[in-house]
């Protein structure tokens, strides 16, 4: 088959590293008339439009979105799928709202039909709001994550997820057992990691609600399969924090009771880690462990503020996450706009470009996809959105006032929503209009 060359003609937006402060222009592009060339499935190259036009090949198709921004497809680093028809579930905070609205909504997942019911709803959801790669909790049921990947792969995504470890303080209808989760873990491993675009992640739901034997199973797994990732909750709330302490007396701190179980390593992904120790912090470092970062689950359980300033003084690697069902929206630019409000409180001034690292290649870089994802490097997978900013009137006319590109960034990432999203392509394919 010959390759198929596409051109997209648009404001053109990536970021090639971490910048290195509020004034380092050199992080990113934004070509204001830019071109953005891929092959069938492939980023060939970015850049202005006015230097490229005459490069194309030919028979390329060339596609105006003149007036609208082209960037990455956005990575949410944490959400629960099953959880999404609990979200704006009213007056709870983790532990009661675990118990009240998560483990009810959660044992319905054992029903095959519903998993890819609910599977193909959460998909549609993430891509309508221009997220492309999701790292995304299962229940503890494998046939819930089984659908998902199924439902995934229907669209040829890059998705990273996994079924939910958890043998203890769950209603009976949801534990499983230290042998049956390493089992069934094992299992999807098998028949799921690295097919198309699709990884799997060890997903042990937090240390309150595995064995130490479980706990123990999940390390196994780590061990046995090289580049596996691993996914958990941590420091989250105060009173889980507390919780811990009891259940693992012998252990010096929440990460400390991970540690020891082979769990905290270059690919774990940890959601929330708002209250940690600095020695907690210095071990995440030094492992080259992840956080996840979640403003709005934690502003609307009422966890607590994150401490982004001390997270970048230790430079862990870092991603966003809108943990639906705690998080209150699927889109990352609301997660985006509540993480600069909780910065904001904290007396942390975040930037939008540095936003965006966090919503696209930083995230990448968490879930350990920075090479195939997160920009427009020549030869990076496909996947990217473009925005119609004068789909939302009040934000068109901000940015007709805007004078720099970070203007512009900052006013789609405080008022932008899915509203905005024109297009969506995964693997270089467009999406199809979503209901
Ligand atoms: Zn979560």
């Amino acid at each position: 088959m010959a390759t198929k060359i596409n051109a997209y003609r648009a404001t053109i937006f990536h970021i090639h590293r971490e910048p290195l402060g509020e004034n380092d222009h050199r992080a990113y592009d934004f070509f204001e008339d830019g071109l953005l060339v891929t092959d069938h499935a492939h980023v060939l190259y970015a850049g202005d439009y006015s230097e490229l036009k005459h490069t194309l090949p030919l028979g390329c198709t060339i596609h105006d979105r003149t007036g609208m921004i082209i960037m990455p497809g956005l990575i949410d680093t944490h959400v629960h799928y099953p959880q999404t028809d609990i979200i704006a579930s009213h007056g709870k905070q983790l532990m009661d709202w675990l118990e009240t609205y998560t483990f009810p909504c959660e044992k319905q997942f054992e029903d095959a039909g519903h998993s890819r019911q609910t599977a193909v709803f959460f998909i549609q959801e993430l891509l309508k709001n221009g997220t492309t790669t999701a790292m995304v909790l299962g229940t503890v049921h494998a046939v819930s994550v089984q659908a998902l990947f199924e439902k995934a792969d229907d669209y040829t995504m890059r998705l990273v997820a996994g079924k939910v470890m958890m043998d203890r303080l769950a209603p009976h209808y949801l534990r499983d057992t230290a042998q049956s989760s390493y089992d069934e873990s094992k299992h999807l491993i098998e028949h799921w990691h690295h097919k198309n675009r699709l990884t799997y992640a060890v997903t042990p739901r937090f240390a309150l609600t595995s064995s130490e034997e479980q706990l123990d199973a999940a390390g196994a797994l780590i061990r046995e399969f090289n580049d596996v990732r691993l996914h958990t909750h941590l420091a989250e709330n105060t009173k889980e924090v507390d919780l811990i302490a009891k259940a693992f007396p012998w252990s010096t701190g929440y990460l400390d009771v991970y540690n020891h179980f082979g769990l905290v390593c270059d690919r774990s992904v940890f959601a929330h880690c708002i209250y940690l120790s600095d020695t907690e912090f210095k071990l995440m470092k030094e492992k080259a462990a992840s956080v996840s970062l979640c403003p709005t689950s934690n502003l609307f359980l009422g966890s607590g503020l994150f401490d982004l300033g001390k997270i970048m003084t230790y430079e862990i690697k870092t991603g966003l996450g809108s943990d639906v069902g705690g998080g209150t929206s699927f889109s990352m630019f609301k997660t985006m706009a509540e993480a600069y409000k909780v910065c904001q409180l904290k007396g942390v001034t975040l930037s939008p470009v540095q936003s965006f690292y966090y919503a696209s290649l930083g995230a990448a870089k968490t879930l350990g996809l920075d090479q195939v994802i997160g920009n427009f490097e020549p030869g990076k997978e496909a996947d990217f959105i473009v925005i119609n900013p004068d789909q939302i009137p009040l934000l068109k006319r901000r940015i007709s006032m805007a004078q720099r590109p970070e203007e512009i960034l900052f006013a789609l990432m405080i008022l932008g929503d899915d509203r905005m999203i024109y297009e969506t392509y995964v693997n270089g394919v467009k999406i199809p209009p979503l209901t």
